[in-house]
């Protein structure tokens, strides 16, 4: 640490992304990207005219990407915020609406970085916890007096709260701020996003970085009624008016209109998830119903974390979380048919050598 890091900054906690190992050609489970290519259009999209327009800075009122993804989803352009990933569009969210100090509430077991988040902006952060099935209980937050996040599928448990329970916890307080992190939603078919046009209290977030296979152009946005994208753009133009090059929109507009090969590819990770996760009970494997792209479980018989190292020597990735609410377990993401076999077989091999099978 230097000696001019700001004191609010020092017990700053990190997110640490799944690990991206480039020593080998690995199965890469663990962060919950998608082994398929993106769609056709966007190999199409990039093309020598992106690189001649590299030349000049994009628009910064990502006028043409903003009216694409509003077409898609049935909303207006200025309904809609795009940014650097669901996180960079999170961060906006926080930066935007959240003073140091005021309070903030959210599962204690959801993804991550809303701990990071609250830690950074200096947030009152307070988890509630979720139910011995590790299902989120609506009623716990219904008369909570601060605003609330949570990811919906949520992560790492790929569990829904019904988009009727989100409905009537926007309703009961007006006031109050309600984010719905939709990253895993395609999965599920289950959003609350028309419902963020429709109440003047609620965000919606989604990315490309799972269901449209794009994690690597790191594209997120938000949609919510015009008056807080104002806002997040106010903002945004306060801070970084460039956060979405041309290259990046010009690829998220080629893949946002193809809505039937994203329900394509996501039909065949359903497939798959639906497949793997038999086949790991068949194994006596614990397995949450999961309604995402990966599946949370583990097997008496093995530690989770000791899975992880040994399939990791197999040439697998997969996510081991050391949170104690979470050690239990192993996150597995969801990958072609082929990888989950491959995945199958060295599961049965590490099990059979496992003390205790
Ligand atoms: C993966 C994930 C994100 C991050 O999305 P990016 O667009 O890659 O930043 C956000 N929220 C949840 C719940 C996620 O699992």
């Amino acid at each position: 640490m230097s000696i001019f890091l700001v004191d609010e900054y020092k017990d700053m906690e990190p997110y640490v992304p799944g690990e991206q190992p480039k020593d080998k050609q690995y199965i890469k489970l663990n962060a919950n990207e998608t082994s398929l290519p993106p769609s056709p259009n966007v190999f199409e999209a990039i093309s020598k005219k992106q690189i001649w327009n590299m030349s000049y800075y994009a628009d910064p009122h990502c006028h043409e990407f903003r009216k694409a993804v509003a077409e898609v989803y049935g909303v207006s352009e200025n309904e809609v915020f795009v940014g650097n990933g669901a996180d960079e569009v999170l961060s906006f969210v926080l930066m935007s609406f959240f003073r140091r100090g005021m309070k903030i509430y959210f599962p204690d077991i959801t993804y991550g970085f809303y701990r990071t988040y609250a830690k950074t902006y200096g947030l009152d952060m307070e988890e509630i916890p979720v139910k011995d099935d590790f299902s989120i209980a609506i009623n716990d937050y219904m008369d909570l007096d601060g605003d609330i996040i949570f990811a919906n599928p949520n992560n790492p448990t790929g569990l829904t709260v019904a988009v009727s329970d989100i409905e009537a916890l926007v309703r009961k307080k007006p006031d109050r701020m309600i984010i719905v992190d939709e990253a895993y939603v395609d999965y599920s078919g289950e959003t609350c996003l028309p419902l963020a046009v429709k109440y003047p209290n609620l965000v919606v977030v989604r990315t490309f970085s799972k269901s449209r296979n794009m994690a690597g152009t790191h594209i997120g946005f938000a949609v919510s009624c015009k008056s807080i994208i104002d806002d997040m753009n106010k903002i945004k133009f306060s801070f970084n008016p460039f956060n979405m090059n041309s290259v990046t929109m010009a690829a998220g507009i080629a893949a946002v209109k193809d809505t039937i090969y994203m329900e394509n590819c996501v039909s065949e990770i359903i497939k798959n998830r639906e497949y793997f996760s038999n086949e790991l009970k068949k194994i006596n494997f614990h397995v949450i119903p999961s309604k995402a792209n990966f599946v949370f479980c583990y097997n008496d018989a093995i530690d989770s974390s000791d899975l992880c190292d040994r399939l990791k020597k197999e040439g697998i990735l997969t996510r081991h979380f050391a949170d104690k609410l979470l050690t239990k377990y192993l996150r597995i993401t969801i990958g072609t048919r082929q990888e989950m076999d491959v995945v199958l077989v060295a599961i049965k091999e590490i099990l059979s050598n496992a003390d205790g099978y």
